[in-house]
């Protein structure tokens, strides 16, 4: 914003109430009426609905995200978490999936799809998994219910009027500010170069929305197996042992710790990610230690208790947390 300005943008502060449709489009603010010929719509998924007078836009269909912050103090982050990402398959009556991620002096804890708010965050700190992560003292400071996009809007483009971020198109589940540049850049490029009309945009800004949701659609395919993580206990056990081999070691056990890695943050598409799921050498290092958990669930099944059955996924081996 200050690099804008600086180079001569004007920055005021207004909260828009309405939007009509001109041209040129008609933007109404609590004490002023003006008229542009465009208006991009960048107001993101969790503030008031804003008022579209003669346009079709449809938001994108969204998820609700249970956010918290935990502090811990930075010698106990590092202690505890050190720079790692943890990522949880809980009970689905808590989340779908729980992260831990390290932030300085705090940590920030993402339920997704949490069943009831601080009832299902009381029971994620209270799982074993979690509590032999976090111990026992950690000071909640503040939360949130953010929503989350978790598909494409529609018709957001038209004469006059773009949608970018997350009222438009955002990668699924990771790396939301990434989408927000790459789309506000096309778009910016866009109307710069070809003009502000519902023509230009479709063909020069739309293909890179329709991209990224169909990165989103592996997404989705790949995250199918989420369920079977949690139901199939040599699953994750398989996971673990991958990772624990990852550490120092090149070839399929680092390429397993990419994909685990990739798959909660924006370093990878989701495309690559289904890419390097069909390594011969991954595979076959996955099928082993998939045996090897076979073997040791039929070995020890009576003495596992419930949550050694559910292990997390991920842990010291996943890599660093700068980017969610
Ligand atoms: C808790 C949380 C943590 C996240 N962590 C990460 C992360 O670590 N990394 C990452 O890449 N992404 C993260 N995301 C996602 C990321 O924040 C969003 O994808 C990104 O901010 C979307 O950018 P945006 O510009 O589309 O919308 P926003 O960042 O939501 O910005 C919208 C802006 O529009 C303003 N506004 C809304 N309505 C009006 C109006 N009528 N008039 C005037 N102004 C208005 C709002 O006040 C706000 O400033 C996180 C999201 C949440 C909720």
């Amino acid at each position: 914003m200050q690099q804008a300005v600086a180079r001569g943008a004007t920055h005021r502060r207004s909260f828009v109430q309405e939007v009509r449709r001109g041209p040129p489009v008609e933007v109404v603010t609590g004490d002023a009426s003006e008229r542009y010929d465009l208006v991009v719509l960048a107001t993101g998924l969790n503030g008031y609905p804003l008022a579209l007078y003669s346009f079709d836009y449809r938001p994108p269909p969204v998820g609700s995200m249970f956010q918290t912050e935990l502090y811990l103090g930075h010698d106990e982050v590092q202690r505890r978490l050190g720079s790692s990402v943890h990522v949880f398959l809980p009970p689905d009556d808590v989340a779908t999936y729980g992260i831990l991620i390290p932030k300085g002096p705090f940590v920030t804890v993402s339920l997704l799809n949490a069943r009831s708010q601080m009832r299902s965050l009381r029971q994620f700190l209270g799982l074993d998994e979690v509590a032999a992560v976090l111990g026992k003292r950690v000071r909640q400071v503040c939360g949130c219910l953010p929503r989350i996009s978790v598909g494409l809007a529609r018709n957001f483009v038209d004469d006059g009027l773009v949608a970018i971020g997350d009222t438009a198109a955002t990668r699924l589940y990771k790396n939301g500010i990434g989408s927000a540049l790459a789309t506000a850049e096309r778009a910016a490029w866009t109307a710069i170069y070809h003009g502000p009309g519902r023509y230009e945009f479709a063909t020069s800004y739309l293909p890179l929305c329709d991209a990224i949701e169909h990165d989103n659609r592996i997404g989705r395919l790949l995250f199918l197996q989420v369920p079977l993580l949690k139901r199939a206990g040599m699953l994750p056990m398989a996971h673990c042992r991958l990772a624990a081999d990852g550490r120092g070691r090149p070839g399929a056990s680092e390429l397993h710790t990419r994909l685990l890695w990739g798959m909660f943050t924006g370093a990878y598409s989701y495309q690559d990610l289904f890419h390097m799921t069909l390594n011969a050498g991954l595979l076959i290092r996955f099928m082993r230690a998939l045996g090897s958990s076979v073997l040791h669930c039929a070995a020890s099944r009576t003495r596992l208790s419930p949550h050694a059955r559910r292990p997390a996924i991920g842990g010291d081996g996943v890599g660093r947390s700068d980017v969610l």
